[in-house]
């Protein structure tokens, strides 16, 4: 049975991809940070469900020691999902120190320290795929969001870069770029900010989870001649 590894599993898009990998009979490692009901939860009902086995391990990506002892401790993965992440909106001139230092902890410092020590078993299987969730907004660039966009595209640069080095040891490094995703990120935005990018989008709607996780599972499962690249599941928002 393969194994995958699914950092912020919690809710939104990681739970939609948690569900995903169940029915296809992976076993599971949902990470989670705060929410350690709906992780426990999601495990259960998805063992009860589809008799595989999960479970829900707590631990801030942001903390290489604490990457560290997750990993040690839930053993060799076969899939990682690097999608654990948080978001924020500030004019930059307001942004902190600390909200920089925060905002590129999780995001990207988070996909190094987990990608790191995914790799080092998987380099001894000469097996793997890594699947990073980035976002349009690393691509294009978002007002108000300075730094997230640039710890997003700090993971675009690191998909590339690390797909060409860890390419030779069958291990594939691929990134999802999501559009605007119907999740707990999107609670601080009123109807009326919704409704305008629904406006903005060719396909007029906004993405589920499920929409990701599809995408996840096609890149990390369904096809083993793509790496390096960077997906966009937007909708059309940006082409
Ligand atoms: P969400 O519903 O807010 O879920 C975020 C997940 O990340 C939660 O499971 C949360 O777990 C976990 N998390 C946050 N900080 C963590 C930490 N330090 N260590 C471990 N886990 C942590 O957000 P989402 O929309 O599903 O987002 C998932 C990913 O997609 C993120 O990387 C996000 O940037 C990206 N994305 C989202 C959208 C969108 O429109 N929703 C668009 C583009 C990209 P706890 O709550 O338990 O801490």
């Amino acid at each position: 049975m393969k194994k995958v590894l699914i950092t912020g599993a919690s809710c939104g898009i990681g739970a939609a991809c948690a569900k995903a990998f169940a029915e296809k009979g992976y076993s599971l490692c949902l990470n989670y940070n705060i929410h350690k009901d709906s992780a426990q939860a999601l495990a259960e009902n998805l063992t009860n469900t589809y008799g595989i086995d999960a479970k829900a391990y707590k631990c801030d990506v942001s903390d290489s020691s604490q990457v560290k002892k997750m990993f040690s401790e839930t053993g060799a993965a076969d899939v990682l999902i690097n999608n654990a992440g948080i978001s924020q909106q500030k004019l930059f001139t307001d942004i902190t120190d600390e909200d920089w230092r925060r905002m590129t902890g999780v995001n990207l410092d988070g996909v190094f320290y987990c990608s790191k020590e995914a790799s080092k078993e998987m380099i001894k299987k000469k097996s793997g795929s890594i699947i990073n969730i980035s976002s349009m907004w690393g691509q294009v660039g978002a007002s108000c969001e300075v730094h997230y966009s640039a710890a997003k595209a700090g993971v675009i640069g690191l998909t590339k870069a690390l797909a060409k080095e860890l390419g030779p040891s069958n291990i594939r490094v691929n990134c999802i770029a999501p559009g605007v995703i119907d999740t707990d990120m999107m609670s601080g935005f009123d109807a009326e900010t919704k409704n305008s990018l629904i406006d903005e989008t060719p396909l007029f709607r906004l993405g589920t989870p499920e929409d990701i996780a599809k995408a996840v599972v096609f890149l990390a499962d369904e096809n083993s001649f793509i790496t390096g690249q960077v997906l966009g599941v937007n909708g059309g928002f940006i082409i």
